[in-house]
């Protein structure tokens, strides 16, 4: 299991996340109720972006944690953790139907990574100390700044997101030829034994060299799921997904200036996306109780934060789905990797539970809509037994019989 440093200050944060919560005769409001069970192996995204592109900014406004957001280069010294929910409508519709005391919705959990300049990799700002953070994450939120704030300063001196992007993308491929260089090395001396694996990870290694020499991010190469095994054991930097986050004016919320376009163009060559958002809103709207947060959006013609298409869009860049679990006590998104089985969705409450696990009764939230309650879904034949094989669909009602 990774250890993270600032765990115990972040347990402290907890305290104040705003996570929804509800009671049944109760609107959902924001309450203090704690994600204790965020677990150990919440899958983790990192803000990375030149310094005052607004990543604290973003990364405070997203877990409601009150780093420190100052118009100063490297204002964010060490790696901030945070967890933010994922926010399901889906959540709500369930409670609907079934009275429940809480709402848990998915984590994920956050770094704020400071610290990458043009020359980073060779000791320039902070130096290369952004790279240990950013190895451990599992996908990338690259924050490139689309506003022009007059006052702000740009570290490169004008707004030019494309710049920006490939500013930072040399500086993790840098850092890529330099762990990729020392482990061909390594790779092929044992090669030459004939070791099986390690004639692989030469050939993968050689690979990425050349594409990297070329001043391109791994991610852009084809792999098969071997290889991608192989190449995720590497910890390659570039090779992570990215999410590009326009970090937008006021008057662009939607992203559709021609600066958010260019990022656009440069995501869709990468097949990935961008997802508008308003830093300097968002931090404001955060602040707010949620009654007047409403208002707010309305008044901007929006339907929710920006924060929250974000939020999903990084949950689906990891590849994952939520099942829910619905009782008395919470009504709960679980995490789970799309094409997991019935036994490791259930390990995912509960190592013990995917051991003994027996079967899962399983249901759509449209039969809960149709039939209104569990009992009367049973009745209609809807409410369906998987066994072991089973391969969960996102978004299924699950309760799950075990022998632990
Ligand atoms: P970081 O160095 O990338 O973490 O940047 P910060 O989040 O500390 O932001 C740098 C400065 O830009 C701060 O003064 C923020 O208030 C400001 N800022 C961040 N986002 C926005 C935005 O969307 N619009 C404007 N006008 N200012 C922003």
């Amino acid at each position: 299991m990774r250890s993270y440093p600032n765990l115990n200050l972040n347990l402290n944060r907890l305290f104040l996340f705003p996570m929804a919560s509800q009671t049944q005769d109760s609107p959902l409001q924001l309450s203090p109720v704690l994600p204790y069970s965020v677990r150990p192996m919440s899958l983790e995204v990192g803000i990375v972006g030149l310094p005052n592109v607004g990543k604290s900014t973003i990364f405070n406004a997203l877990t409601a944690a009150g780093a420190l957001a100052a118009n100063y280069p490297f204002a964010t010294i060490e790696p901030n953790v945070g967890v933010v929910a994922v926010p399901d409508e889906r959540l709500k519709t369930i409670r609907e139907f079934i009275k429940s005391e809480k709402i848990i919705p998915a984590a994920l959990r956050v770094v704020d990574i400071a610290g990458i300049v043009r020359g980073a990799s060779t000791g320039e700002g902070l130096g290369n100390k952004f790279l240990s953070h950013i190895r451990e994450v599992d996908a990338i939120l690259h924050v490139v700044r689309c506003f022009a704030g007059g006052d702000i300063l740009h570290v490169e001196g004008s707004v030019d997101p494309l710049r920006d992007i490939d500013t930072i993308d040399t500086e993790l491929i840098l850092a890529d030829l330099e762990t990729v260089s020392s482990s061909l090395d390594k790779a092929e001396r044992t090669a030459r034994s004939g070791d099986k694996d390690s004639i692989a990870r030469s050939e993968i290694l050689r690979k990425a060299k050349v594409h990297l020499n070329e001043g391109k991010p791994v991610r852009q190469l084809e792999f098969t799921p071997d290889e991608r095994k192989l190449v995720k054991s590497l910890g390659l930097i570039t090779a992570k997904k990215v999410l590009y986050v326009a970090n937008v004016a006021e008057d662009d919320l939607h992203g559709e200036s021609p600066l958010v376009q260019q990022v656009r163009e440069r995501a869709k060559q990468e097949g990935g996306a961008v997802v508008p958002v308003c830093g300097k809103l968002e931090a404001e709207l955060s602040e707010l109780p949620e009654s007047d947060r409403a208002e707010m959006l309305e008044s901007m013609g929006l339907a929710e934060p920006a924060l929250a298409s974000l939020t999903r869009e990084a949950y689906k860049l990891l590849g994952l789905q939520s099942y829910f679990t619905a009782g008395p006590k919470e009504i709960r998104a679980w995490d789970i990797p799309v094409g997991a089985t019935a036994p490791q969705a259930a390990g995912v409450i509960h190592t013990d539970f995917e051991k003994a696990f027996i079967r899962a009764e399983i249901y759509t939230i449209d039969d809960l809509k149709q039939y209104k309650t569990e009992q009367a879904i049973r009745a209609a034949g809807r409410l369906r037994a998987e066994g072991k094989s089973y391969v969960m669909h996102d978004g299924d009602v699950t309760h799950f019989l075990h022998g632990a």
